[in-house]
């Protein structure tokens, strides 16, 4: 066992198998050792929490049922923005912190938040005129703190057309060009948990909590089951924080805690397409013929696309792509890009999200709120929905506010800002770029280079330290290792799906190496044949979910 410091904090022995990520000696620390928090949910707003939690010096656990940032968390647009909508509904302030928020993540985090121009094209009856997205923008500039070359632009027609040369003519009007932030959703929920842990909060994936740990009516922890080996186990803690996201309302309900205001959700799909295919230079924010808007977002040599907003009534576990959903977007896209012509055929991944939205009665899927609510039961559960990936950092903070109320504790304040998260040890922007480029100049292909960097930031030397060539084989090797030492990489789909996105973003890699990832994690984890041919039906399911409706 790691021996550690007085406070609890810290492990003395941060390395434990080159890791402070490792499971059994987390599982064995929440058995033996009391928390103040215990936090449900290991996506970004769990993280952000358990981040914020600790940095203020509170002892945290964070357990999670499934992998880390797999449930909404690994299934958004992956956009760090303040959200136009907001102005079109007068939510100045809502504008004012998602804008500001944008900027302290970017710095926090430079090698995964990247400052992305967005383009919005203004077409013939478009949901947005000339006037609003001028006021609009200038106003959310405003808001948000954008200075410089950053500053929104109006572009004329011919303009427009310049910078995306694949936009319909016959309709457009012009357009505002504005700065956006892009990023990768289950990176950023794996460097602000990484982050928690190496302020000495403890974390564990593929931990469901069963039930509650109740003293004379008050939650006092959470019994918890682990799903891999079916051991159950309790955690003591002073407060228990529910940060489930689509699964709110069901740990509110096992709580006895479900009044209210509920839960409402609703799914969203993406598709995948090569860049060669639909050549864009830009995010484009676009209209739809039915009113809605859509994004295509460039990343690397892919464009992703998406996306819908319908709601949504079956299993939480697993949202799946419909073939409807391909075609809607599709549509969408063709109606706006005329001349690319989309095919199913061109669709090389999907995925699909829920929202866990708070229900608003008389209103529909894409009208509904996207703010973030706190409910507090009599038996002091804390439970926190809604909100965006965007504001994760302000949510976190709310809640420990609302925690060291309840414990009646001095509040030492928020720090994360301050905070960079972990692998983005770079002096500024500039830096990330510069690492990019000292890869290539080693021999490196620039995608490879670009999406290393982007993935792991300053970690990518350890990543790299010993990796045979830049051959793909070995390259992803380097990384399997990398993320089961440092990433709690458990089963292969961790790896394929989020710690690397390959399955989204490179899905022929993941076809063709998936049988050597399972090969090389069997003799590093010790795998029985019945282990590697149950990893080997998921990785294959997977494939299946992503793909099964093109064809
Ligand atoms: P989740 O990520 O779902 O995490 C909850 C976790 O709790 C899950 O991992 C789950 O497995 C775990 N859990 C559930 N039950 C238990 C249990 N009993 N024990 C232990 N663990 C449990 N936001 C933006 O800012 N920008 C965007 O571009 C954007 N685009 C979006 C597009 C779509 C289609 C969708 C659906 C959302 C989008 N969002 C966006 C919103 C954002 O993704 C979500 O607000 C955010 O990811 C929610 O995170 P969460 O941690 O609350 O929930």
């Amino acid at each position: 066992m790691i021996a550690y410091t007085k406070a609890g904090r810290k492990p003395l022995n941060a390395v434990c198998n080159g890791s402070i990520m490792n499971r059994d000696v987390a599982i064995e620390r929440m058995k033996s050792t009391g928390v103040d928090l215990v936090v449900i949910g290991g996506g970004i707003t769990g993280c952000g929490i358990a981040l914020d939690a600790v940095s203020r010096g509170l002892s945290v656990a964070l357990v999670e049922r499934e992998d880390f940032a797999s449930g909404t968390s690994s299934r958004s647009t992956k956009l760090i923005h303040g959200g136009l909508r907001y102005l079109k509904q007068w939510d100045f302030k809502l504008v004012n912190e998602v804008g500001r928020e944008r900027a302290i993540v970017h710095k926090i985090a430079p090698h995964l938040v990247h400052p992305d121009k967005m383009l919005l094209p203004l077409v013939k009856d478009g949901k947005y005129g000339y006037w609003l997205t001028n006021v609009g923008l200038t106003v959310y500039d405003l808001l948000a703190g954008v200075n410089g070359d950053d500053r929104r632009q109006m572009l004329n027609k011919k303009e427009t057309s310049e910078l995306e040369p694949l936009l319909r003519d016959d309709i457009l009007e012009g357009g505002g060009f504005y700065a956006e932030y892009r990023t990768d959703d289950a990176r950023l929920v794996m460097s602000v948990l990484k982050s928690a842990v190496d302020e000495g909060a403890t974390a564990a994936n593929y931990c469901e909590v069963v039930d509650y740990r109740i003293k004379k009516d008050k939650i006092r922890g959470v019994r918890v089951k682990d799903v891999l080996s079916q051991e159950e186990f309790t955690i003591k803690s002073k407060l228990v924080v529910n940060a489930t996201g689509p699964w709110v309302d069901q740990l509110r309900a096992k709580a006895d805690a479900l009044h209210g205001k509920k839960l409402f959700l609703s799914k969203g799909v993406h598709l995948v397409v090569s860049r060669n295919r639909f050549p864009i230079n830009n995010t484009v924010y676009f209209d739809n013929e039915d009113g809605r808007m859509l994004f295509a977002v460039p990343r690397i040599n892919k464009v992703y696309l998406g996306t819908t907003d319908t709601a949504y009534s079956e299993d939480i576990a697993s949202p799946q792509t419909s073939a409807e959903d391909v075609d809607y977007v599709l549509k969408a896209v063709n109606h706006m890009f005329p001349s690319i012509q989309l095919q199913v055929q061109d669709v090389e991944s999907t995925w699909a999200g829920l929202r866990p939205l708070i229900f608003e009665e008389g209103k529909g899927a894409s009208e509904m709120s996207r703010k973030d609510e706190t409910f507090e039961a009599h038996n002091g559960l804390i439970s926190i929905a809604g909100g965006k990936l965007t504001g994760y950092r302000k949510m976190a903070e709310r809640i420990i506010d609302l925690v060291f109320d309840r414990l009646e504790r001095d509040n030492p304040g928020c720090t994360t800002d301050q905070i960079t998260l972990h692998g983005g040890e770079f002096q500024d922007y500039a830096a990330v770029e510069k690492a990019v480029k000292k890869l290539t100049k080693e021999g490196m292909k620039q995608d490879m280079a670009t999406y290393l960097v982007h993935n792991y930031g300053s970690s990518v030397g350890l990543l790299l330290h010993d990796v045979k060539s830049f051959e793909t084989k070995d390259i992803l090797k380097a990384e399997l290792i990398y993320g089961i030492e440092h990433e709690m990489v458990i089963r292969a789909n961790d790896f394929l799906e989020r710690r690397t996105g390959r399955l989204n973003f490179d899905i022929e890699c993941v076809k063709k190496f998936y049988p050597k990832v399972i090969q090389w994690m069997a003799k590093r984890l010790s795998w029985d044949e019945e282990r590697i041919q149950e990893e080997k039906k998921t990785v294959e399911s997977k494939l299946d979910e992503v793909t099964s409706m093109l064809s």
